[in-house]
C-alpha cells in the first residue's frame, strides 16, 4: 500500500507558509514504514528541532484504478478518516531552498499518523466537513473540506493519471492552517465534527 499527500490545498495554508500558489496539485509520497504503529507515542527524531503537525483529511481508496474520470472518483471510496501529516520543516526548508525532494522532512519514520476512518454515507455532506486538532486542548487547525482547493474527486482523478490506486492506499488532502511546533509532552487530538478520530502523545 502507499500513501499519497497533497501539499499546498489550503490557500489560508500557503500563505502562512509563503508559499506559491500551485497551478496543479503538489504531490509527494510516504513509505509504509512512515505509520506510527497503533497506540504509540510520537517520538521527536534527534535531526530536527522544528517539527510540526499538519492534520489532514484521509481518503482510504477501495478499488482498484488509473486514469479515473472525476464524475467516477467517488466509487474510488467509502471511507473518510483523519491523519497527521508529520513534517520537519527546519529540514523542508532546507530542502526547498536546494531545490531538492522532500523526502527526508516528510516521509521519515513515524511520520505519517494515521487515525480512524467514518464510513462515507456517516457522514451529511463530504464536500463540506469540518475537521480540527487540539494540541494540550486547544484548538489549533480547524478546517472544512470546503476550504481545499482540489476537492476529493479532483484529487483522485488528478492522482490516479500518475499513480494506479490500489486497494488499501490512503491520500492525505492537504492541511489547513495552523500549523505549529510540537514539543515532547504535548497531546493531540483529531476530530472530524464531534468525532474523535486519534489522540496521541508526543516523547
Ligand atoms: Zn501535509
Amino acid at each position: 500500500m502507499k500513501i499519497i499527500c497533497i501539499g499546498r490545498n489550503y490557500s489560508a495554508h500557503i500563505k502562512e507558509l509563503s508559499n506559491k500558489m500551485p497551478s496543479s496539485p503538489v504531490i509527494f509520497l510516504k513509505p509504509d514504514s512512515s505509520i506510527i504503529p497503533k497506540n504509540q507515542k510520537f517520538i521527536i527524531p534527534s535531526f530536527s528541532n522544528n517539527i510540526q503537525h499538519e492534520v489532514e483529511l484521509v481518503l482510504k481508496i477501495k478499488k482498484v484504478g488509473k486514469h479515473i474520470d472525476t464524475s467516477f472518483s467517488n466509487k474510488y471510496y467509502n471511507e473518510i478518516g483523519l491523519g497527521i501529516d508529520f513534517t520537519a520543516r527546519d529540514i523542508q526548508t532546507k530542502l526547498k531552498d536546494n531545490g531538492q525532494p522532500w523526502e527526508k522532512s516528510k516521509a521519515f519514520d513515524n511520520s505519517c499518523l494515521i487515525g480512524s476512518f467514518l464510513s462515507k454515507n456517516m457522514i451529511e455532506d463530504t464536500s463540506d466537513i469540518e475537521f480540527s486538532l487540539k494540541k494540550n486542548n486547544q484548538t489549533v487547525q480547524l478546517g472544512r473540506s470546503s476550504e481545499m482547493i482540489w476537492k476529493f474527486d479532483e484529487l483522485i482523478s488528478y492522482v490516479s493519471r500518475y499513480f494506479t490506486l490500489k486497494i488499501g492506499d490512503l491520500i492525505f488532502t492537504g492541511t489547513p492552517s495552523g500549523v505549529s511546533k510540537i514539543n515532547s509532552g504535548d497531546l493531540l487530538e483529531g476530530f472530524i465534527n464531534s468525532n474523535q478520530m486519534f489522540s496521541i502523545k508526543v516523547k
